[in-house]
């Protein structure tokens, strides 16, 4: 197995590396630093959780302390472009990491904030600078940052960058760097704009990928609870009692849908707190710190805010609503398996999420286990079998008209009577292991190599997302790593 110091990496990093308890390098790491030590550009396939992070950032720090310069006035050496605020300050704080032991300096720039204090911090210019696209634009525009130095350039989460509506942001900025530059793109996904925008920035690449959809999928325990809309909050209010439940990242499709559910569970005195693009900056980092801290159980979050988000020990990702994009189901489940750990995904599926489910099982090609729901074991069941040519053993419970009971005239009242016995019609797994309570019981794994077997089903993995971007714009001190 190759090992850091096989990757002729200074004597300064791996000093850092072993202060930050790496013992050897992630697979991404391994494979690409041999080609970014020599030089080569990068196309680099890879999700937030891998240590993609370190892979492009300890070649960088090898590369400008090699070739000492003057930092350029006004301008910076290595610039690495990010599409959340969150993810910039991580890659900033993983830079002053890494380089704690070096001379160089590093700057994030990223919205939100008066951009005043920005023109005096880049003023000296800087050997790295991290930032959000929109910002530096507007500092480029304002000539408070010029490109013309730039030697590295990164473009890390591509694909999400496109996502947030940044492609002509990043086509010019990329057009102010000089040609004659190394380029890493990173993504975690290859659809074709993004193999475009490789052709048009990397000049012949190495390519690396690690970890396909699939495989960080199969890493998380996932489970199912189907549930009607209505008794989700009671639902995630039952887990609660779920004492191994201690670290969890509950996802929401909107930034109203986030707040509602801290403001039941304050009422039920669960420390939560919501992070989304309508939370200030202190607001969000606040949340952050104190949910690394442990003084939070929960954090409840919606895609944009989530992404890069980089919290060790999650133990539960829970799934307050399904994504209709099922790379944004791998992405959040992901949190919960950071560097390679393994973690409990819990996922909330009411009707009008079955097909989001669907295209998930396909992408992922995995049927995820369905766990009897704790409020009542009929609650929300889908009405067609999941599985083509099986006979349906989730038939929905029905009323006496014949009606399934989401369509029931009259709401009746549903009380958990624990696991169903076997063969009556449920499709809930029984718990195996009579100890553990229901909410988290765990059914055996299925065979995450059968084929895919989803037949009918119309997915919508176009649909609109329900929030926009956050703002950017904000600049940390202009300081060294090792301070
Ligand atoms: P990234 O994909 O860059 O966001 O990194 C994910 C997590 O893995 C971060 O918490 C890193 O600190 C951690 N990490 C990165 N490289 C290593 C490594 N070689 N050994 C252990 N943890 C690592």
């Amino acid at each position: 197995m190759t090992q850091f110091t096989d990757l002729n990496l200074n004597e300064k990093l791996l000093r850092a590396l072993k202060a930050e308890g790496y013992t050897s390098p992630t697979p991404i790491q391994a494979q690409a630093i041999p080609y970014l030590t020599t030089g080569r550009d990068l196309l680099g396939i890879a999700q937030t959780g891998t240590g993609k992070t370190a892979a492009f950032a300890l070649p960088i720090l090898e590369k400008l302390m090699n070739d000492p310069k003057p930092t350029p006035r006004r301008g910076c050496r290595a610039l690495i472009l990010s599409p959340t605020r969150e993810l910039a300050g991580q890659i900033h704080e993983s830079f002053r990491s890494y380089g704690k032991f070096t001379k160089l300096t590093s700057e994030v720039v990223y919205g939100g904030v008066p951009i005043g204090r920005q023109f005096r911090a880049l003023n000296n210019g800087v050997d790295v600078l991290v930032a959000t696209p929109g910002r530096l634009l507007d500092l480029v525009n304002q000539r408070a940052v010029h490109l013309g130095d730039v030697e590295v350039l990164v473009l890390d989460e591509a694909d999400h960058m496109l996502d947030l509506g940044f492609i002509i942001d990043i086509r010019k900025l990329v057009g102010m760097t000089p040609s004659k530059r190394q380029t890493m793109l990173f993504s975690a996904t290859m659809p074709k704009d993004i193999a475009e925008l490789a052709s048009a920035f990397l000049r012949d690449p190495a390519r690396v990928e690690v970890t396909p959809v699939a495989t960080t999928a199969e890493r998380v325990e996932q489970q199912i609870i189907f549930v009607d809309t209505a008794h989700k909050q009671a639902l995630l209010h039952k887990l609660m009692e779920d004492p191994t439940i201690d670290r969890a990242l509950v996802f929401t499709r909107t930034k109203h849908g986030a707040d509602k559910v801290v403001k039941r569970l304050e009422e039920i005195g669960v420390r939560a707190s919501a992070i989304h693009g309508n939370k200030s900056q202190p607001q969000r980092e606040r949340a952050l710190a104190d949910f690394k801290a442990g003084k939070l159980r929960l954090l409840i979050a919606t895609d944009i805010a989530a992404r890069g988000i980089d919290v060790d020990n999650v133990s539960h990702v829970i799934n307050f609503d399904l994504p209709n994009m099922p790379e944004s189901y791998v992405h959040r489940i992901g949190r919960t398996a950071r560097a390679g750990a393994t973690g409990i995904a819990i996922s909330f599926c009411d009707r009008e999420e079955h097909n989001f489910l669907r295209a998930i099982e396909r992408t992922t090609r995995q049927q995820i286990p369905v766990v009897e729901n704790p409020l009542g074991s009929g609650l929300g069941m889908p009405p067609q079998p999941r599985v083509k040519g099986a006979p349906s053993t989730e038939k929905p419970r029905t009323t006496r008209s014949g009606k399934p009971v989401w369509q029931r005239d009259r709401p009746e009242k549903k009380r958990f009577d624990g696991p169903r016995p076997a063969g009556d019609g449920s499709s809930a797994p029984r718990r195996d292991d009579q100890s553990r309570p229901a909410q988290h019981a765990r059914p055996a794994r299925q065979d995450t190599n059968e084929p895919r077997r989803w037949s009918s089903g119309t997915t919508n993995p176009t649909a609109e997302r329900n929030e926009k971007p956050a703002r950017e714009g904000t600049v940390q001190r202009n300081r060294r790593f090792g301070r």
